[in-house]
C-alpha cells in the first residue's frame, strides 16, 4: 500500500470533465494497490486527489494520467509533466464551505451543489465546476472541509455557500483543452508551435531553434480559432490579449497605430504572452490594394512592431483569418507570420467530439443520439453546434417556463434539476 509512481499527465476524456475523475491504465491502478474507483493524490504544485477508472485501451501501457483541466490546475500541473502519483484514503464529508468565483456569479443553492457534486474528491484549495444544464457553468472554490483532508462529498454533508468574492487567485471558466473538439492534429501543432516555445524558451535556444513570433489560424468564423488561440494561453500560462482587427481600424480610427503599439507594450511587460489578432485581414490588407493612407500606416506599424519582438519567444502573436491570401504578403515572411495552421469545418467525427463537449453538462434523455445529430449536421461549424445545443436545451426549459428570458439568468435550480434534454429537443431545435 502507499506506493508512489510517477505518471505522464494528459488530457482528459470529453465525458470525464468536472467530475474528478483520473483514467489510468488498470495494471497501473493496480501497482498503486487500487481498486477502480478508489482515490489517487496528485502531488506536485498541489496535493489534489482524483477517483480513478480505468483508461480505454488506445491509452494503455503509455504510463498515462488522463485529467482535466480543473484537476490539472488543482494539482498545479501541466499536460506532459511527470508528476508522483499515489493511493490516498478520505473520510466522509460532514460540512464543506465554498465560494463562488468569477464575475456575473449563478445563484445555485446548497442542495443543487451538493446533488451535483456527489462522490466528487475535494480538499480544502480545490477548485470545482458545476454545470447548469449544460448552459452556464459555476465555479466555486472550496474554502473549508470538516474533516481537514481528503474528503467526499455524501448526501448527508452540509453545503454552506459563502458569498465572500472567492480567493481571487484562481479565474473562473479558464478554457483548457478539453473544450476543443475534433482538431487532435492542429491542437498538436499549435502545442509544438507555441505552448512549448513559451513554457521552455531555455530549451529552444539550447537546440537553436527559433520561436515563431508569429502563426496564422485560417479558417472560417465559428470553427474555434479564438478558443483554441485561449486555450493554448491558458494552458502555457501566458497571458492573453485579444485585440478585434475590424474594431482597431474603425473605433479607433486616426489611433489604430498607437492602440497596436500599446497592446504591444503591455505583452512585452508580461513574462510570457499571447496577442490574439483576430480578422487580421482588417488590420493587414494588401497595401498595393489599399487606398487610404492610414491603412498603410497600420501595416507598416504591425510589422516594425513584429520585427521589434525579441526572438527570445516570450510574445507569440496569433493571427486568425478566413482570407489568407488577402493579407499583406510582407507579413507572412520568416520572423513575421511564419507558420500557417488551417482550422476546418469540422468532419463527422469533429461534429461528435464537438457535440459532447457542449451537451457535457446537460443531463440527456436516454433517446438523445448524438451520432444521430452529428449525422443531421453536415457542414455545421462549433459555434453552430454550441447554438444547437444551447437551443435545445432551452427547448426544454421553454416547455416548463414559457417567458424565460433567452440568457436563463435566475433559472430555479431544482427546476433544472430535474429537467433532461430529448431528442425531440435536439431534432426541434434543428429545424428553427
Ligand atoms: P472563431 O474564432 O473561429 O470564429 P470561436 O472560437 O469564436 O470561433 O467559436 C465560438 C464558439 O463556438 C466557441 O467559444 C465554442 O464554444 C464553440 N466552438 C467553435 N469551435 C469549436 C470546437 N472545435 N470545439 C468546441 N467548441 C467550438
Amino acid at each position: 500500500m502507499n506506493e508512489q509512481l510517477t505518471f505522464i499527465v494528459a488530457k482528459a476524456l470529453g465525458k470525464d470533465v468536472g467530475r474528478g475523475i483520473a483514467r489510468m491504465d488498470p495494471a497501473d491502478i493496480q501497482a498503486l494497490g487500487l481498486e477502480i474507483g478508489e482515490l489517487v493524490a496528485i502531488s506536485a504544485g498541489r496535493r489534489t486527489a482524483a477517483r480513478v477508472l480505468p483508461a480505454h485501451s488506445e491509452y494503455r501501457g503509455k504510463k498515462l494520467l488522463q485529467i482535466d483541466g480543473i484537476i490539472r490546475e488543482n494539482a498545479g500541473v501541466s499536460l506532459g509533466d511527470t508528476v508522483p502519483v499515489s493511493s490516498v484514503a478520505s473520510r466522509n464529508a460532514k460540512k464543506i464551505i465554498m465560494t463562488p468565483i468569477g464575475s456575473g456569479t449563478t445563484q445555485m443553492d446548497a442542495a443543487f451543489i451538493s446533488r451535483s457534486l456527489q462522490g466528487m474528491p475535494l480538499i480544502k484549495g480545490d477548485k470545482v465546476r458545476i454545470s447548469l444544464l449544460g448552459l452556464r457553468n459555476q465555479e466555486f472554490v472550496i474554502e473549508d472541509t470538516i474533516p481537514e483532508g481528503f474528503v467526499l462529498l455524501k448526501k448527508d454533508t452540509v453545503v454552506e455557500v459563502l458569498q465572500l468574492k472567492g480567493s481571487g487567485i484562481k479565474k473562473a471558466n479558464q478554457i483548457t483543452y478539453e473544450d476543443i473538439g475534433g482538431m487532435g492534429k492542429e491542437l498538436g501543432r499549435i502545442r509544438e508551435m507555441i505552448e512549448l516555445p513559451l513554457k521552455y524558451p531555455a530549451l529552444f535556444q539550447h537546440l537553436g531553434v527559433e520561436p515563431p513570433k508569429g502563426v496564422l489560424l485560417c479558417g472560417p468564423p465559428g470553427t474555434g480559432k479564438t478558443l483554441i488561440a485561449r486555450a493554448v494561453a491558458n494552458e502555457a500560462g501566458a497571458y492573453f490579449l485579444s485585440v478585434n482587427g475590424p474594431e482597431v481600424i474603425n473605433k479607433f480610427y486616426g489611433e489604430s497605430e498607437a492602440k497596436l503599439r500599446e497592446i504591444f507594450e503591455k505583452a512585452a511587460q508580461k513574462s510570457r504572452s499571447i496577442i490574439f489578432l483576430d480578422e487580421i485581414d482588417a488590420i493587414a490588407p494588401k497595401r498595393v490594394e489599399v487606398t487610404g493612407e492610414v491603412e498603410k500606416r497600420v501595416v507598416a506599424q504591425l510589422l516594425t512592431l513584429m520585427d521589434g519582438l525579441s526572438s527570445r519567444g516570450q510574445v507569440i502573436v496569433i493571427g486568425a483569418t478566413n482570407i489568407p491570401d488577402a493579407l499583406d504578403p510582407a507579413l507572412r515572411r520568416p520572423g513575421r507570420f511564419d507558420r500557417e495552421i488551417n482550422i476546418g469545418v469540422p468532419d463527422y467525427k469533429g461534429r461528435m467530439e464537438i457535440l459532447q463537449i457542449h451537451t457535457r453538462g446537460m443531463p440527456l434523455e436516454e433517446d438523445v443520439d448524438l451520432e444521430r445529430v452529428a449525422e443531421l449536421t453536415g457542414g455545421f461549424v462549433g459555434a453552430d453546434l454550441l447554438a444547437l445545443c444551447r437551443e435545445s436545451a432551452m427547448h426544454r426549459i421553454r416547455k416548463y417556463l414559457p417567458h424565460l428570458e433567452p440568457l436563463t439568468e435566475g433559472l430555479p435550480a431544482d427546476l433544472v434539476a430535474r429537467l433532461r434534454v430529448s431528442m425531440q429537443d435536439f431534432l426541434q431545435a434543428l429545424e428553427e
